[in-house]
């Protein structure tokens, strides 16, 4: 027996809950094989006191029935994962230097407009004084260079960090800047995950109050690793009104809880159409956003109508947040959603 085939027999304990294992999550911290005994350290974020005793069980159903293995010692130890903002403990905790508040913007299906809200709620954190980051994490599908206008490759330091682009105020990160060319990136699984990890890390973000993370849709393993490399305040759930997207909403919900993100709320996009007689048609139905956020008994952080000028807007790298409340009814509504943000996760 030695460390590397202890490593190897780990690989079938999967984190509870998930289709990945202990070990490509980095939880397994040491392994060492002393005659006769083996010890295995583990380091687990979680609140959740069911989690170390299921993978404390697991990895000694596993590692027992190895043949000449001898004793078998599993310690674990527990992290408190990040809580909701404004409990104790929670105040100024960040695993980006500099960095005061990580928030994430996810949804359980595409197309729902996650990619939309995100680069609105930055400008419009960014037009309520706040300075503001935002990183699009979508490997598969980036959109931010379109939705800000901006298609340069950044820089690095001296330190070898990635200098984020600027545009509307406020710093900007995409996969998308780093890429040759406009064909899809074709790594996945383990490669997706490292490259995701890497690139979080490697950003020089400087001072910043908020760092919006654009996560790609759905609800696998590249969500969940996001989650645990950045020490992410909670996240906010985009769906639009329609059951279809609703159940996939509900499965993100879930996940999150399941880690022990805080869900800051749901904003229900796409929730109308207003003609210009001022007739709201609910195209996807009414309400089902609203419904939602009271079953899973988490905030509505806001309604935002279908609007054709903001998708205008989107294409345009001029998101519809750069205009006043009084200006524009759907800035408004997200200037709205920031307040609500920057009161579920106050600065101090
Ligand atoms: P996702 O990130 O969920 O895949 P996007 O934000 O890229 O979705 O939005 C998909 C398309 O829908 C884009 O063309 C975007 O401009 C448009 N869109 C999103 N929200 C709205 C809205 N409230 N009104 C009009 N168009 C919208």
């Amino acid at each position: 027996m030695n460390p590397e085939s202890i490593r190897e027999a780990l690989r079938q304990v999967r984190y509870p809950g998930f289709s990945r294992d202990i070990i490509s999550f980095g939880l397994v911290k040491d392994v060492i094989c002393d005659p006769g005994l083996t010890t295995v350290r583990i380091e687990v974020q979680t609140r959740d006191p069911q989690i170390p005793e299921k993978i404390f069980q697991d990895c000694h159903a596993i590692l027992d029935s190895l043949p000449d293995i001898g004793s078998v010692k599993v310690e674990i130890s527990v992290k408190d994962a990040p809580a909701a903002a404004g409990l104790a403990g929670t105040v100024g905790k960040s695993s980006i230097p500099g960095v005061k508040r990580i928030i994430a913007v996810a949804s359980g299906k595409g197309g729902v407009g996650k990619s939309t809200i995100a680069s609105n709620l930055a400008v419009a954190l960014a037009a309520s004084g706040a300075n503001v980051g935002l990183c699009d994490c979508d490997l598969y599908g980036p959109s931010m260079a379109q939705m800000f206008g901006v298609n340069e490759r950044p820089h690095a330091n001296e330190q070898d960090e990635i200098i984020p682009l600027e545009a509307h105020g406020i710093k900007l990160m995409s996969m998308s800047f780093l890429l040759e060319d406009r064909s899809p990136v074709i790594v996945r699984g383990p490669m997706a995950t490292r490259y995701t990890q890497q690139f979080l890390r490697q950003v020089a973000w400087g001072n910043l109050d908020y760092l919006i993370l654009d996560l790609p849709p759905g609800t696998g393993d590249i969500q969940l690793t996001i989650v645990q490399t950045v020490s992410v305040d909670g996240v906010i759930i985009v769906t639009t009104p329609q059951e279809v997207a609703l159940i996939d909403a509900r499965k993100a919900v879930s996940m999150f809880a399941k880690v022990n993100v805080p869900i800051l709320g749901i904003v229900e996009n796409m929730a109308w159409f207003e003609c210009d007689a001022g007739k709201k048609y609910f195209i996807f139905g009414e309400g089902g956003g609203v419904r939602e956020a009271e079953i899973l008994n988490v905030p509505l952080l806001g309604r935002i109508p279908i609007d054709m000028a903001t998708r205008q807007r989107g294409d345009a790298g001029t998101p519809t947040a750069l205009l006043t409340s009084s200006e524009n009814n759907v800035a408004a509504a997200f200037h709205q959603l920031a307040a609500q943000t920057k009161a579920a996760v106050p600065l101090a």
